[in-house]
């Protein structure tokens, strides 16, 4: 995996999508350690109570560790909680502990509750290709740092019935943030997750989505694969688990198109007419 463009700045990409189980957090998690492996420097900061993005990725996260709530609601420094994947070089997490679960009401009475993930992030100093952003299933104020702080929106998208739905309240929420607080955010990139292209609704599914969003969507969609559920109960990814299987060359390859593609532009979300 060598020979990737490497961005000039650090981009920063919010996983986001308001639908549970739809793939961000195993997105976000194969996403960041194929980018590693192809020789970028990664940081996954975990925003989601539940820390399943640091489980996958085998960080420790107990109650007393230091995490990005402390840095939330703390202003802790971020590179206090920084820890290093094991077995992926240039791979890094910030974890989330339980303690998150109750950010999203303390946040409500702190000073620049939205930008607190921003300033974060700005005063992070150690060099860094990639921030990709595990944000939980809702709109709440940990979903909006998140919007603050990115440049880029990517959304998984499992090709199911009512794919779209409720994509409408995330798109219009894309366009609040860009338009009072981070006029950079746009969406960068869709992928299409747990794809069975025996079937004929994902394939319509897929179709649907891509008619919709155009050049956003990437070409590359990930197989729904056994490999990929089991990795997460080991610490893993599926990179270091299974390195030859679907699911972790698929992610490679989305890995590889996202580099290759660079910030781009993006979806614009001002007309859009989708969902509920
Ligand atoms: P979210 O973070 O959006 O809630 P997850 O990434 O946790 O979604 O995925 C939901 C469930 O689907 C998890 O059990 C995960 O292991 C499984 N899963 C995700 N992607 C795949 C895939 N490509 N193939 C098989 N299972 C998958
Ligand atoms: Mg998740």
């Amino acid at each position: 995996g060598e020979g990737l463009p490497r961005p000039e700045q650090t981009r920063v990409m919010v996983v986001a999508n308001q639908k549970g189980g739809v793939g961000k957090t195993t997105t976000t998690v194969n996403l960041a350690a194929s980018l590693a492996l192809h020789g970028a420097r990664v940081l996954v900061i975990d925003l989601d109570p539940q820390g399943n993005a640091s489980t996958a990725l085998g960080i420790d996260h107990h109650a007393e560790v230091p995490s990005i709530y402390d840095v939330l609601v703390e202003s802790k420094p971020l590179a206090e909680v920084v820890q290093p994947v094991p077995d992926v070089e240039g791979l890094f997490c910030a974890p989330a502990t339980i303690d998150l679960a109750g950010a999203e009401i303390e946040l409500v009475s702190l000073v620049a509750r939205e930008s607190r993930l921003q300033r974060a992030i700005q005063a992070y100093e150690q060099p860094l290709d990639y921030i990709l952003i595990d944000c939980p299933p809702s709109l709440g104020l940990l979903t909006v740092n998140a919007l603050v702080a990115g440049q880029e929106v990517l959304i998984p998208i499992q090709c199911e019935y009512y794919a779209l739905e409720g994509l409408g309240q995330l798109l219009r929420n894309v366009d609040l943030v860009r338009g009072h607080l981070n006029p950079v955010l746009h969406v960068s990139t869709i992928l299409l997750t747990m794809y069975d292209g025996r079937t004929r609704l994902a394939s319509q599914v897929a179709e649907e989505v891509r008619t919709h969003f155009g050049d956003e969507v990437l070409r590359t969609s990930i197989p729904r694969s056994v490999r990929i559920s089991e990795a997460p109960s080991y610490g893993q990814t599926v990179l270091t688990y299974d390195p030859g299987s679907s699911g972790a060359l698929s992610y490679l390859e989305a890995a590889r198109e996202i580099a290759l593609k660079g910030v781009g532009v993006g979806y614009d979300p001002t007309h859009a007419h989708i969902g509920a």
